[in-house]
């Protein structure tokens, strides 16, 4: 803990990840191995940093910090994204660095967690200068880049837009086409049908199983709580509007639209032209849409009835007193799509309370990295799959973790318990097979 006080989302993940594992940990054959291969899996195989110059629209050369968090390729190349936000720092790459670890593990598929990024802001930068930021930043990186070594994808701040910029540099440095060294690239060049909305769509796949199999209920009508208005949360609100759920809030980071009857698919269209055309606040939408707009507030600051709550925004958004307003309010699941979005205090209100569905992200918002993965297979297959054929692929994954959670959450575990259990236990055992820890 003093070892890592600087660094404290990433503190806050390693607890979380060891309460769940507990009672493993206790297990009288094979605790002390649980234990040491934790203990070796919360220090990353190798962390980069370095400068990033990039020069503003005055002619000034600005600079940023950037990293590149390789944690742990027991199970194959570092996989993870890529975040552009002021608030990106070591500490909190290596909390997504180490929970990516577990995520990629429950999709099955052969990859090791890394995370990336730099804590440049793109907000209120012109496009030139998010393309001269991006080429420097990948001027640097890509040396570190191989498709059996290394392969970033987008998170926070970084979309298509900006995965092109990164992958025209990494192309012009080293002369390789159609490597599948960037997932989350366009269609026309090397990416994925399906891979921008794979997480949000994953999520809803993974609610609506959890709500048929924990609740005997279906998503219709069902009012949900989204919050945040990026990608992850407009492919979720898409979905949830298909299976015919009310998607009551979305929100940035200035303010909330609250939506009482729900949204329509016209409001939806309005918040994605506002965020990926205009790239504008939340608040230009107030009076055009059929929703109200609250300034300075969140979808878990307002005191609100709805059966589920989404998180799609960032870590830590839910504390502890939306946690109990939540619970007073009768929320009957919390489903991650963002990483970490409730805080500790808050897993235990929810957890005391004993009957509200919990999903930790690194189960349900696992969807995005397994298209990604599926986007590595089709790349190094020189083809492309139709949008159905991914699509019936990220189901069969989602219900694929929802069972492994079910099974590893012991007699009387919860599905958070499995999905910790799962992730952990896969990459142990992979460790000790290639004598990384005994
Ligand atoms: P985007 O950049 O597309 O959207 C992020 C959204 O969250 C925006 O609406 C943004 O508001 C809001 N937001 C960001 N920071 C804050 C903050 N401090 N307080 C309030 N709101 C905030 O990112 P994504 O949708 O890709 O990612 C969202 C979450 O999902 C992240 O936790 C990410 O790690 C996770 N995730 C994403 C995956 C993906 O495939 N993209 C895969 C798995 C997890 P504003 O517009 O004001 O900045």
């Amino acid at each position: 803990r003093e070892k890592y006080s600087h660094e404290p989302t990433f503190l806050q993940a390693v607890e979380e990840m060891a309460m769940a594992l507990l009672p493993l940990f206790e297990d009288e054959k094979n605790g002390a191995f649980y234990k040491r291969a934790f203990v070796a899996m919360t220090e990353p195989e190798r962390v980069i940093s370095f400068r990033v110059p990039w020069e503003d629209d005055n002619g000034n050369i600005q600079f940023n910090r950037g990293w590149r968090v390789e944690f742990n390729s027991v199970l194959g190349p570092y996989k993870g994204g890529l975040r552009l936000h002021p608030t990106v720092d070591s500490g909190v790459l290596k909390f997504l660095g180490f929970e990516q670890i577990f995520k990629n593990a429950l999709t099955g598929l052969p990859m090791g967690g890394g995370k990336g990024g730099s804590d440049f802001n793109p907000k209120g930068k012109s496009e030139g200068e998010v393309r001269r930021f991006c080429v420097s930043f990948m001027t640097e990186l890509f040396r570190y880049l191989h498709p059996s070594t290394d392969v970033p994808a987008g998170d926070i701040g970084v979309g298509g837009r900006e995965i092109g910029y990164l992958y025209g540099q990494y192309k012009r440095l080293t002369n390789k086409h159609g490597e599948g060294v960037l997932t989350g690239k366009g269609l026309n060049w090397g990416g994925s049908p399906l891979r921008p909305e794979a997480t949000g769509y994953g999520l809803v796949y993974m609610t609506k199983l959890a709500v048929e199999k924990r609740l005997g209920r279906t998503l219709e009508a069902m009012r949900c709580a989204v919050s945040g208005s990026g990608n992850v949360a407009q492919f979720a609100s898409e979905k949830l509007l298909g299976y015919g759920a009310k998607v009551i809030t979305v929100s940035d980071s200035n303010g909330v639209l609250v939506f009482d009857d729900g949204m329509t698919q016209d409001d939806l269209h309005a918040v994605m032209e506002c965020k990926n055309v205009q790239r504008d606040r939340l608040r230009s939408l107030d009076g055009k849409v059929s929703g109200r707009y609250v300034d300075g507030e969140s979808p878990w600051s307002l005191d609100m009835k709805y059966d589920l709550a989404l998180p799609c925004a960032t870590q830590n958004e839910i504390d502890g007193d939306a946690a109990r307003r939540l619970v007073k309010n009768g929320v009957l699941g919390v489903l991650e799509g963002a990483n970490l979005p409730t805080n500790m205090e808050a897993q235990k209100v929810i957890r005391d309370k004993g009957d509200v569905i919990y999903v930790p992200g690194k189960a349900s918002n696992a969807g995005g990295v397994g298209v990604s993965g599926l986007e590595m297979s089709q790349n190094s297959q020189r083809l492309t799959w139709t949008r159905e054929e991914v699509d019936s692929k990220l189901k069969d994954m989602m219900a694929n973790i929802y069972k492994q959670m079910e099974n590893s959450s012991g007699k009387d575990g919860t599905l958070e318990e499995g999905a910790n259990r799962a992730g952990f236990l896969k990459v142990a055992e992979a460790m000790k097979d290639l004598g990384w820890v005994q």
